[in-house]
């Protein structure tokens, strides 16, 4: 359904995933005249694109969840600890429903034009679909991770075989039942896919670029008591996720009675740097691999960092038992927490199966797609189907193709050509009333992502309420507050492993080719970022120029 094209709106929201969602029924709350334009045929954002094989939240979903409905929190019964996409999708469906928001929501409609008129104060924004709405708050809730990327790989049109993207991956699956299968990129997407895929495969190979650290998942099916425990205490986990930097509180639900008898399990250390060889060692058998994420100084410390690295290509070259395999899979030449960390489920035991190799591209990379496969610098590899597990333009790419133009008909990717300019990845500087959820300067991809859309949609909702109360036109940065933010989130991402000579990430721009370099999110956490941006209201939207 659309809202008649010549009724000015109070705001459009592009986007309708989790951020889109709880957006809209905010401003329905608020009683505005809203449209949501959404590209897909159906609600979910990130969790409708991202529907390849082995797709899964890599939070235990109890926290990865909407807080802001405490009926929802109840209503909802979650069957596994990390939902997987379906099952998320169903949620965000749900959610859809139960606010009634598919009445604001145009599907199958893609935003391509947002044009302030200064004079009316007023956005025109367009869609492929002949659609002109026009209204007073523009909102982008794009998301951080929704432009694919393609490689400019040399004849990449050539192949003959089917073609998939992990996130673009076809409504109705795809059966690689006796298929050979190519899978290009080991990131998340990759790691979660690749078991999935090499179930069903006749034979995968896997061609990588750079090695992950990845840690196991632990899935399991969700524990009826644990989640009935997890209703009764939401209000305490929503409490200790917002006092947490991260935006995650690690809930362990129900504390069973301490044995008087049993000697209490050790808590793994702190640092890395304060235990010998061999409790490192032994650290890694009481806890498992994951421990490694659990050391403060790995985090910014490059010598705590190297250990912890090195201790991890031991454990998977141990592992695998294969030295050809644990060679490529090693990750040598970059730290450990460089990128988001990646959560898996049998991604090494995948490649201890027969029909399972992959191609190290950094030994051999790749000089063409052919119309049979790819060719290497060292031999020809055929294949039938090729996934591209490549990730995405992240933070900008959205936005950046976008026809956005402000003040003086400045156009945003022009004024971003050099890297992302936000004030607190709320708002830029010369687009008044135009905002953009878990935007570049915020936490958003380095925390709880939800968790950080709620608070980002809350600010801007609050925010659109303050403006109408106090009969209060426009909203927009004042360019040095901006400058000094963007400077600040420099600041905050210095001496950390993200930012490491040797750290190569979609957070830094690295991974598309010709793409500013910089880090894009604000790394101070989420409980510091939400007292900055109640202190900047506190203080009369301090750094924000309003005008009447
Ligand atoms: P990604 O982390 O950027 O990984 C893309 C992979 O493709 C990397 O291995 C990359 O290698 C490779 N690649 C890119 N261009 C290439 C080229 N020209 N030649 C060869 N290899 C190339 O993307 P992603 O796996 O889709 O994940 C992106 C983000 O999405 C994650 O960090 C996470 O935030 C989110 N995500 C989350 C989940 C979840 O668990 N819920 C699942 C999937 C994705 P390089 O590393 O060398 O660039």
């Amino acid at each position: 359904m659309s809202k008649s094209n010549e009724q000015v709106l109070d705001a459009v929201v592009v986007g309708t995933g989790m951020a889109g969602l709880y957006m809209i029924k905010r401003l329905n709350d608020q009683g505005l005249k809203i449209q949501a334009i959404e590209a897909g045929s159906g609600v979910g954002g990130a969790w409708y694109w991202n529907r390849y094989p082995g797709c899964r939240a890599d939070l235990p979903i109890i926290e990865y969840s909407y807080s802001f409905s405490k009926e929802l929190q109840q209503e909802w019964d979650w069957t596994e600890v990390m939902a997987g996409q379906p099952e998320i999708e169903s949620y965000l469906n749900y959610t859809a429903d139960k606010f009634d928001l598919r009445k604001d929501i145009k599907f199958n409609t893609k935003v391509t034009d947002a044009v302030y008129d200064e004079a009316a104060n007023l956005w025109t924004v367009k869609t492929d679909q002949g659609d002109t709405f026009t209204c007073t708050y523009c909102i982008m809730a794009t998301g951080c991770l929704n432009e694919p990327n393609y490689p400019g790989f040399k004849n990449a049109d050539a192949f003959t075989g089917d073609v998939y993207h992990t996130a673009q991956w076809p409504k109705d699956g795809v059966d690689l039942t006796g298929k050979r299968v190519a899978v290009i990129g080991c990131g998340s997407s990759g790691v979660q896919s690749i078991p999935v895929m090499a179930k069903q495969a006749k034979e995968l190979i896997a061609f990588q670029r750079s090695p992950v650290y990845t840690f196991p998942a632990k899935n399991a099916p969700m524990n009826p008591k644990f989640l009935a425990q997890a209703k009764v205490d939401y209000d305490s986990i929503r409490e200790q996720q917002r006092n947490n930097e991260m935006g995650i509180c690690n809930y362990r639900g129900p504390k069973k009675p301490k044995d008087p008898n049993v000697a209490p399990k050790p808590r793994p250390s702190k640092k890395i740097m304060d235990l010998t060889p061999e409790q490192r060692k032994q650290e890694i058998k009481d806890f498992g691999i994951n421990v490694l994420t659990l050391y403060a100084d790995t985090y910014f410390n490059a010598e705590a960092n190297e250990i912890a690295s090195q201790l991890y290509c031991e454990y998977l070259q141990e592992f695998l038992g294969d030295d050809q395999k644990a060679d490529a899979l090693s990750p040598k030449n970059y730290p450990l927490h460089c990128k988001r960390p990646v959560i898996d489920t049998e991604y090494y035991g995948a490649f201890t199966q027969d029909n399972v190799s992959i191609v190290d591209l950094r030994a051999t990379p790749v000089e063409e797609v052919t119309a049979t496969g790819i060719r290497t610098s060292d031999k020809h590899y055929e294949f039938d189907v090729l996934v591209y597990a490549t990730g995405f333009d992240a933070m900008t790419g959205t936005i950046k193709k976008l026809n956005i133009r402000g003040r003086d008909n400045m156009q945003l990717s022009e004024q971003w050509e050099n890297g992302p300019r936000m004030y607190m990845g709320l708002q830029s500087a010369g687009f008044p009333n135009f905002f953009t959820t878990t935007g570049p300067g915020s936490p958003s991809v380095v925390s709880n992502v939800l968790h950080s859309i709620e608070q980002h949609v809350e600010w801007i909702d609050n925010c659109i309420a303050y403006l109408r109360e106090n009969n209060i036109k426009t909203i927009e940065p004042e360019l040095a507050a901006q400058d000094a933010w963007v400077e600040h989130v420099n600041e905050a991402a210095k001496g950390s492993m993200m930012t490491a000579p040797t750290c190569n990430s979609w957070y830094l721009g690295s991974n598309i080719d010709g793409k500013p370099q910089g880090f894009m999110p604000y790394l101070a956490g989420t409980k510091t970022y939400r007292e900055e941006c109640e202190e900047v209201v506190a203080k009369g939207y301090e750094g924000f120029s309003l005008a009447s």
